[in-house]
């Protein structure tokens, strides 16, 4: 390998081909030296019950060399590309951790000897766009910390990260992910503007001017300071999220400055779990496109969450905290995100009329349902939360346990009715026929209907918390 392509470029593996990316192309979706973590107060999380990747060649043949012995609890990874084993580890941790939580293969043969998965994580969620690699942290298993105001860490320094990557390149094989937008460099450009943002955004003492540079920059395409009318339209938003939520944090929780630093270091992560998704295990792997603007107003949605959870008695919302709340929440935040837009069920998808609850439940999503029927929504424009609202629950608690249910029914099936007019719908007998049913048959019979328990009762799966899995 010669010194000017190690500097350069970083050699992975893309199948079975060998690809170059050079170091420019590397898009690190979380804050230049504003992340870190200290292994010793950890206790070594990462070492214990999660196993790693070996891949064949010299990361193999140097582990087999060292410690023979090992060979007896490899197991076949093929699953997971075709030129790697798996460690698989046992209680109370890793072979390889010592007494005093370091790494015996780092501590014996050096760093640029540990297992790669070892040697990225945390930063080891690594996905190819085109000749973009996108990295990300582990979703879970790190306790990520948000530097203190002025300081930064060279653990997550972009720079000594690249450095790194350069140096070893990437022995497993990159999967792709899928962009959600179709013009990946300006959607690229986008996200780096957001990523510089927040450098100054981390000193803020509330989440929205953030948020609202984010709707900016989606819309402008450019690092611009937020627009007022952007910052309004989110301060607007919000007053239309409390109203669907029955209530909105106190001023004191919105404006926990650690809580806001965690929630702006975790921004580009999440923006880039939303943006470049990994493709379905099944079905088609190109994603539905989104818009900036929702994501921005998701985010927004997620500050308010993060909120509750500080004035629900959580001491120090970390970064985990956000990402945690973000994966639990994320049906509720999508609805959030149209709280205050005139939305109604997309033209391409199937309504179901099957909802999970006790019957007055089943009556009042099946006149939600109805009210959002395109032709409906067409004459009223209504707001969503005023849609939900008139058909709210008298007790609190019960209507926000509603409202979280018809997120996850509604998820992914709404859209605003501005968009609903660009789109063009592939005509199908059975979705006229389900909306005509929908808008015309009693509402009683159409309540018996949704009584099928369990259609959409699933619960939100958290991302994975193998320290390989990613
Ligand atoms: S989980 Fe993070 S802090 Fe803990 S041992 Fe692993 S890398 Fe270190
Ligand atoms: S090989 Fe990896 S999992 Fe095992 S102790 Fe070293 S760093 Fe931890």
């Amino acid at each position: 390998m010669s010194e000017e392509r190690r500097k350069g470029s970083i050699q992975l593996h893309a199948g079975s081909a060998r690809v170059d990316v050079r170091t420019e192309d590397v898009y690190f979706a979380f804050p230049d030296g504003h992340l870190d973590y200290d292994c010793q107060s950890c206790g070594a999380t990462c070492c214990r019950g999660h196993g790693y990747l070996v891949q064949i060649g010299r990361e193999l043949n140097a582990q087999l060399r060292a410690h023979p012995a090992s060979r007896m609890f490899m197991v076949d990874a093929s699953d997971r590309g075709p030129r790697a084993f798996q460690m698989k580890n046992c209680p109370p941790g890793c072979f390889f951790l010592q007494e005093d939580l370091r790494c015996r293969i780092h501590a014996e043969h050096g760093y640029g000897a540990k297992p790669e998965t070892c040697r990225l994580f945390p930063f080891n969620h690594v996905r190819r766009v085109g000749s973009t690699l996108i990295v990300r942290p582990h979703p879970s298993l790190c306790p990520l910390a948000v530097t203190p105001p002025g300081t930064r860490s060279e653990r997550s320094s972009h720079a000594e990260l690249l450095a790194s990557f350069a140096q070893f390149g990437l022995a497993a094989i990159v999967p792709q992910a899928y962009p959600r937008r179709a013009d990946v460099d300006a959607l690229l450009a986008v996200e780096r503007a957001i990523v510089a943002g927040a450098d100054d955004a981390l000193g803020l003492d509330r989440y929205l001017p953030y948020a609202a540079s984010q709707l900016t920059i989606g819309r402008a395409g450019a690092a611009t300071t937020p627009l007022p009318d952007a910052l309004a339209e989110l301060e607007q938003h919000l007053v239309c999220m409390g109203r669907l939520l029955g209530a909105l944090p106190g001023m004191e929780s919105l404006g926990d400055r650690v809580a806001i630093r965690s929630l702006v270091a975790a921004t580009p992560t999440i923006r880039a779990a939303l943006l470049f998704p990994d493709a379905p295990a099944t079905g088609n792997p190109t994603p539905k496109e989104i818009d900036f603007d929702q994501v921005a107003r998701m985010l927004s949605g997620l500050s308010v969450l993060v909120a509750f959870a500080h004035e629900a008695g959580m001491e120090r919302v970390t970064y985990q905290t956000v990402l945690r709340i973000f994966t639990d929440h994320a049906p509720l935040l999508l609805l959030l995100a149209m709280a205050d837009r005139s939305v109604a069920w997309r033209d391409d998808v199937s309504i179901e009329l099957q909802f999970d609850g006790p019957a007055p439940a089943k009556r009042r999503y099946v006149e939600i349902a109805r009210a959002l029927l395109p032709a409906v929504q067409a004459e009223r424009r209504a707001p969503l939360h005023d849609v939900i609202n008139a058909n709210a629950f008298e007790d609190p608690f019960e209507n926000l346990m509603f409202v979280r249910r018809f997120a996850r029914a509604a998820a992914g099936k709404l859209t605003t009715m501005e968009s609903s007019a660009s789109r063009e719908s592939k005509f199908s007998i059975r979705r006229i026929s389900e909306r005509w049913a929908l808008r015309y048959a009693p509402v009683d019979v159409l309540a018996q209907l949704a009584s099928r328990r369990g259609a959409n009762a699933g619960s939100d799966a958290a991302e994975g918390h193998e320290k390989s899995a990613t």
